[in-house]
């Protein structure tokens, strides 16, 4: 069962691993953006890192919810409603419990991953963070390393695409040949939960 120390880890992995590659993801951003998807999501998740630090919610959906609204109040640009979106719906999905299955974290999932094409519009194949959240959630019936993997390929696979959500799709054909920033950091979401529960079965022992 995944508690709040577990949801909690993934928030504070996914701190580090945006804090280790934003300068990566800032560089995808440059040629089909405007070069500031690293530094955004590097506000954002320390924010959600050093409130959650202070202030440890008692139950997993608060984490998410928490984390959620912070990513809104300290992203610029289009990326945080998204995220904040993402981890608020899925939060609120959990409701009050005080420990989910693997299950319940997927179906929440997909509602946040849902909501995120509700609000930003896009479909898989748009070239946005969406083509590396769904091959993800497909796969995380199967396990966490699974849905790692499909979010990992599922953002190399933007490349070849065409933006047709987001700054990128003002370039049209000029944003094909390029890996989208925003599945790059999703597929880092993603890592975390990997790595969030190695700690716990490290921590068990
Ligand atoms: P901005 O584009 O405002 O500078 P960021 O650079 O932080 O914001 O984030 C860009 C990323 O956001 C893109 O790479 C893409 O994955 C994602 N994105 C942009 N618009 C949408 C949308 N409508 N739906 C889903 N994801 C989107
Ligand atoms: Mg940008």
């Amino acid at each position: 069962m995944l508690d709040a120390d577990f949801f909690h880890r993934w928030m504070t992995v996914t701190a580090a691993s945006v804090d280790r590659e934003a300068e990566r993801l800032t560089a995808l951003d440059s040629p089909i953006g405007d070069a500031d998807h690293g530094t955004n999501l590097q506000r954002g998740f320390r924010a959600v890192r050093d409130a959650l630090d202070k202030e440890p919610p008692a139950t997993p959906g608060a984490v998410l919810t928490q984390a959620g609204r912070l990513l809104i109040s300290t992203v610029g640009g289009a990326s945080g409603p998204l995220y904040g979106t993402l981890l608020r719906r899925a939060g609120k999905t959990l409701g009050d419990a005080a420990e989910v299955d693997e299950r319940r974290l997927a179906e929440a999932l997909r509602a946040g991953v849902d909501a995120v094409m509700q609000l930003g519009g896009a479909a898989p194949g748009d070239k946005t963070m969406i083509d590396a959240l769904v091959p993800a959630v497909d796969a995380l019936g199967d396990s966490f390393a699974a849905a790692r993997d499909a979010a990992a390929e599922g953002a190399v696979a933007t490349t070849p695409l065409r933006a047709r959500k987001g700054r990128a799709s003002y370039l049209g054909e000029r944003s094909v040949g390029h890996q989208d920033p925003g599945a790059t950091s999703a597929a880092l979401l993603i890592a975390a939960l990997v790595d969030a529960s190695a700690d716990t079965e490290a921590g068990g022992e």
